[in-house]
């Protein structure tokens, strides 16, 4: 029958009919296979996966590093940013030479396997609960068609001080095509402060920022979720799923979906050591989320990373259960999200192309193939 991993609740109390991604969505989607916990698995409720993790998740994306990347890169193509800015802050160090330019939103991409700005016309509003939120011309164009959203963005920018507005555009007529689109939401924008910067042929600029960003326990949730949803998979694809029940993982599954426990003792570093010895050797970061299981000390851990940035998470996912104090018990991935790939970490080739057989990869008992 059905039952939660997280709330232990089974059929008789809780539904089964939503899916959970390993991976939020909202730092990557993968293919051919997206790793996924389908409602036939019966693994996660509609409970803890709609009431307790996606408020989480969107907190997650809005307010860590990690997230907001996630939405600088665009990657679900949402053509719009919302930054909460109370946990996850931005310090701008460098960028186009004047402060004017320092409260665009500057999108990322990758270029030349080097993640780069990416400047893109956009309408920055503040909002009323802190932070900001970012729109691509296209994102306004969009929100019109849907009567529900337009009207509740309308009735946001009416709210809204003129100081609490600005448009960041490529050229005059581009300003005032936002302008326009403005004026259709029932907003008069007046400039108050026009500046412009000319860019010469072939000129590049250096963005440099600070970034402050603490992992509190609703951050410290989501990479436990992440760890144990890694876990599930892999149990799943093993045939083992009975395992995920055991009291040895009641330390994460309370902490994830309960926030009962103390953040540190599931969370229990952030180093910036990489994770395999490749990155080490070459002293370069893969752009990738890369996530494993480290047994040690009659434990299990998971490390995990994001794409490519410097925090390396050391959770503790519980005990190492008998039957998986193998030497063979470990899996790895690196999950790319700019290239939609999955890795699994071997030195071994080929590299697995089909849906069944990157399936194939997660496991239990793939240590051999995984690095480190
Ligand atoms: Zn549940």
């Amino acid at each position: 029958m059905p039952r939660c991993i997280y709330c232990l609740q089974d059929q008789t109390a809780v539904s089964f009919t939503k899916r959970e991604h390993v991976i939020p969505v909202s730092i990557g989607s993968f293919l051919p296979l997206y790793p996924t916990l389908l409602a036939r698995d019966g693994l996660v409720c509609d409970i803890c996966n709609g009431e307790v993790f996606s408020p989480l998740e969107v907190n997650f994306i809005e307010d860590t590093m990690e997230g907001v990347y996630g939405q600088r890169l665009n990657l679900q193509g949402r053509s719009s940013v919302t930054m909460r800015d109370k946990n996850f802050k931005i310090e701008r160090m460098a960028g186009l030479g004047d402060k004017f330019f320092d409260e665009m939103f500057f999108f990322l991409k990758v270029q030349d396997d080097k993640v780069v700005p990416h400047l893109r016309d956009q309408f920055k509003m503040k909002r009323r609960q802190g932070g900001c939120r970012i729109f691509l011309p296209e994102a306004l164009e969009e929100i019109k068609k849907n009567p529900k959203d337009f009207a509740k963005l309308s009735a946001d920018l009416k709210k809204l001080d003129q100081k609490d507005m600005a448009i960041f555009a490529e050229t005059r007529e581009k300003v005032d095509a936002i302008i326009a689109l403005l004026n259709d939401y029932g907003v008069t924008y007046k400039e108050k402060e026009t500046k412009g910067r000319k860019f010469e042929e072939g000129e590049t600029f250096v963005l440099e920022e600070n970034y402050s960003c603490t992992v509190n326990h609703d951050v410290g949730r989501v990479l436990a979720k992440i760890a144990f949803n890694y876990f599930a998979y892999c149990a799943l694809q093993s045939g083992k799923t009975d395992l995920l029940y055991s009291s040895h993982f009641d330390a994460i599954r309370k902490f994830a979906h309960a926030d009962v426990g103390v953040l540190r003792d599931i969370i229990v570093s952030i180093a910036e050591e990489p994770i395999l010895h490749e990155e080490q050797a070459k002293k370069q970061r893969l752009h990738a989320h890369v996530i494993n299981f480290l047994p040690e000390d009659g434990k299990i851990f998971v490390r995990m990373t994001f794409f490519g940035r410097p925090a390396v998470y050391k959770i503790l996912l519980g005990i190492l259960p008998p039957e998986l104090a193998s030497d063979e018990f470990g899996c790895g991935h690196a999950f790319s999200p700019f290239g939609q790939q999955i890795m699994q970490l071997t030195q071994k080739q080929p590299i697995p192309q089909t849906e069944d057989q990157v399936r194939a990869t997660f496991g239990l008992f793939n240590r051999l193939l995984a690095v480190n």
